[in-house]
């Protein structure tokens, strides 16, 4: 436990400071400077930042970090020692409720944090997980593991296998449902992973995580396990998901399907979006609310098929004006065997790199382009440079997001060597990664949230 030594983890003239006014770590204080006053608790600080700031947590619950060259006076009011323990409490076994699992691989939503170090602390105990969020236990029996302790860029295609995996291994055991928390950054890469891993399970498997860590109060943390569990215990949805926020408030989330959504805004918390499609539906205190009626239902027994492969030598090329050939080449010379383009527009990149994209297709490197306008289909005969793209050995991939087609690409070529079995396995539709066509309302309609959507409608917004 920090906070108990006085100055914890200040340095500098940072300390010189607080011990100037004998102002110790959570010590509830009004800070006078030159940009105004700031009051707040003062925090403990990461040994390995720098010696010049001073850190309060606000009222709100942010956190401001003070210059000590503006710091004119500070004034204390009283000190509260914080308590970094979530309480355990045991989680209450019910009879009847449905069984979850909860696998963790961490991100922001399993984690608090650390002041002193920085560090994050998990937080994925059962008895943590009740203690903090006791609304868990009315929705079911909740058993938890922790598969990964790490921040979502690290996932990578050894954790999509090891999860797959345990993933198969729970449905086995009978459970009801699937929540795997995760980090958000990364989140829509190992839905995609899952989706196409994973075939026909009988039960939901509910990705979720949150976009602001449970120590601020507009943490998102709670309400999005909260809808993600109640999902998996309940949905007759017995798909690969994502749950999170719905609108800018907290009324529902929404459930997007694993191979149509993607993190669209780096800090609101309804950053993740179905594209080119609407949600599978909502989710809120009421239930589950489906929005389609073409899902695959839930059923009573514990069958599922795990493909869990992966070639790595796959990349995601995300095409710029003025790229040149040597990116193409490199791969190559690399022994890559498979690129997915994101070009402009409906499919295209500039004349210079026609040389590589050939030399790419004689080494057997398998190619497909996806659009960076995210939304829509890749249209490639409408342009005579998609003509002659597709020429070089590039196939269109219809209207497949490009993370969803790296990482499709990467699990095909775990399978096979023959370039036709690929592009089999690529052009096959599995779990809506290609759909046939975009809904009228598949972009962005009534997914701004309803708040938004009411003052859209009654003309408030102009
Ligand atoms: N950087 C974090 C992650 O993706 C953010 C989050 O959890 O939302 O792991």
């Amino acid at each position: 436990m920090s906070g108990e030594n006085g100055y914890d983890g200040y340095r500098g003239p940072a300390l010189a400071k607080l011990q100037e006014y004998e102002a110790m770590v959570w010590s509830d204080v009004t800070v006078a400077t030159t940009k105004g006053e700031f009051a707040g608790l003062i925090l403990p600080r990461n040994e390995m930042a720098d010696p010049e700031h001073i850190v309060l947590k606000m009222i709100t619950g942010y956190n401001v970090g003070l210059h000590v060259g503006g710091i004119e006076a500070i004034t204390i009011h009283g000190r509260k020692v914080a308590n970094y323990k979530i309480p355990e409490k045991e989680f209450p076994f019910t009879e009847g409720l449905p069984r979850v699992k909860l696998l963790g691989t961490g991100g922001t939503i399993a984690s608090r944090l650390d002041y002193r170090t920085g560090a994050v602390i998990p937080a994925f105990s059962p008895g943590e997980l009740y203690g903090s969020v006791p609304e868990l236990a009315d929705i079911c029996n909740l058993e938890t593991e922790k598969l990964y302790g790490v921040f979502s860029e690290n996932m990578g295609h050894e954790q999509w296998i090891g999860l797959a995996e345990a993933i198969g291994k729970e449905i086995a055991k009978g459970v009801d449902g699937i929540v795997v928390g995760h980090g958000t950054d990364t989140m829509h890469h190992t839905a995609a992973a899952l989706s196409f891993m994973v075939q026909d399970s009988p039960v939901p498997i509910v990705m979720v995580g949150s976009q602001r860590s449970s120590d601020r109060p507009s943490s998102d943390a709670a309400i999005n396990l909260i809808n993600a569990t109640r999902t998996a215990a309940t949905s007759d949805m017995a798909e690969v998901m994502v749950c999170m926020f719905g609108p800018t408030s907290d009324q529902y989330g929404l459930l997007h399907q694993g191979t149509r959504v993607r993190k669209m805004h780096s800090s609101y918390r309804s950053t993740f979006r179905t594209l080119s499609d609407i949600p599978l539906g909502m989710v809120d205190v009421a239930g589950v609310t489906p929005f389609k009626d073409d899902y695959n239902p839930r059923r009573d027994d514990t069958d599922v098929k795990i493909n869990a492969v992966f070639d790595d030598r796959v990349s995601l090329v995300y095409y710029y004006p003025g790229m040149k050939p040597d990116i193409v080449d490199s791969l190559v010379d690399n022994g890559y065997r498979g690129i997915v383009i994101a070009g402009t527009g409906l499919g295209h990149v500039n004349r210079p790199l026609y040389a590589a994209l050939d030399r790419a297709h004689a080494a057997g490197v398998a190619m497909y382009m996806t659009v960076q306008t995210l939304w829509g289909f890749v249209q490639m005969f409408v342009y005579e440079t998609g003509r002659e793209i597709m020429e070089l050995g590039v196939t269109p991939a219809a209207n497949m997001l490009p993370e969803v087609a790296y990482v499709k690409l990467g699990w095909a070529l775990g399978q096979t060597s023959d370039l036709d079995e690929v592009k089999r396995i690529m052009l096959t539709p599995i779990s809506r990664d290609i759909t046939e066509r975009e809904p009228h309302n598949g972009y962005l309609v009534l997914q701004g949230g309803i708040p938004e959507v009411e003052a859209f409608m009654s003309g408030q917004w102009k």
